[in-house]
């Protein structure tokens, strides 16, 4: 059997056309939503990532507010920016994008982004929050890939998960965020010994590991969810992810593909994150966590 594509950009113009409406019925009450996005330095790559952030606010009816800032930035003048911005009644989300140069503090920073402004979700107490199971803002990426697991209408409590990679952004909010919905979850990381005996027992495997083409086709269960979140860059330009999509498609029974699985889905999910904040303001929206949301209706 050849996997079913869970196709991640079609899902994130789906929601955003949703996002739209949500748009509307917040100016209609007085609120364009808003998210200041800072980028310090020229990482090429962060650079693309910020830009396609302002390209969703564009699209979706937000307003952003970018702050590109010089390499040289002091740590003082980034913190008194984000003091401003935490003030500043137009700003519902406040992102600052990774990584920070060397003299900056990193946590510093994202503590001191105010909590129900941080749509990213690395502010220690929204770190907390998942772990009792009532985060305000889920970080963008584990988010996305749980609506991505959602559409395949499979139900994840008591299944075996696997999530391979255990960072702070990615791997191990990941895996708070499916123990809540009780599935059985199992973490590996770079240390992890036989990574095929944890992934072969894998009802759902979750791989973000940034390494080109380490999942293939024979750690993978058969009939088994495979969700990509790798984006690696090859030598020849070209963007893969961690998984061996041809070998893995022969087992799989569903698999993301890179580019076009999770990706999308991670700008969408910090517009999501803004909305939240912005209709929370309100006192309007959707509970806490990501509960709530009706997979059918997607
Ligand atoms: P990271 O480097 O912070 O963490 C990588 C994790 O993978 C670590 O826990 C490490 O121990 C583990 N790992 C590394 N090599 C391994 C191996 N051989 N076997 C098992 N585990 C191994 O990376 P990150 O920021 O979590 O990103 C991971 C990947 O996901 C990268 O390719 C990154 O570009 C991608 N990513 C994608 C999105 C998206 O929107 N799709 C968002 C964030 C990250």
């Amino acid at each position: 059997m050849t996997a079913k594509i869970i196709d991640g950009k079609a899902l994130s113009l789906k929601l955003r056309v949703a996002f739209r409406a949500r748009v509307s019925k917040l100016i209609d009450q007085g609120i364009r939503p808003g998210l200041a996005v800072i980028l310090l330095g020229d990482n090429a790559a962060s650079r693309v990532y910020v830009r396609n952030k302002i390209n969703a606010c564009d699209d979706c009816g937000l307003k952003s507010f970018p702050h590109l800032l010089s390499p040289d930035t002091t740590q003082d003048q980034l913190l008194e920016l984000i003091e401003g911005l935490n003030e500043d009644e137009e700003v519902h989300g406040i992102l600052v994008q990774l990584p920070l140069p060397p003299h900056i503090d990193m946590r510093k920073i994202l503590e001191a982004i105010a909590v129900d402004k941080d749509v990213d979700g690395f502010h220690l107490y929204n770190v907390g929050s998942l772990v009792v199971g009532n985060s305000i803002f889920p970080p963008c990426t584990p988010y996305g890939v749980q609506l991505l697991l959602d559409t395949t209408g499979i139900d994840v409590a008591g299944k075996n998960v696997v999530v391979v990679g255990a960072s702070n952004i990615v791997g191990k909010p990941m895996a708070l965020m499916l123990l809540q919905k009780e599935a059985t979850v199992t973490v590996c990381h770079a240390k992890t010994r036989d990574l095929a005996q944890h992934t072969i027992l894998a009802d759902i495997l979750i791989v973000a590991a940034g390494v080109p083409g380490l999942i293939t086709g024979q750690l993978v269960k058969r009939d088994a969810i495979v969700i990509d979140v790798g984006i690696n860059k090859l030598p020849d330009g070209s963007i893969v992810g961690d998984v061996d999509f041809a070998s893995v498609k022969e087992r799989a029974s569903w698999l993301t593909p890179v580019p076009g699985g999770v990706g999308p889905m991670t700008v969408t999910m910090l517009i999501e994150n803004t909305l939240r904040s912005a209709e929370r303001r309100l006192g309007i929206g959707r509970g806490i966590g990501s509960e709530g949301w009706d997979a059918a209706s997607l």
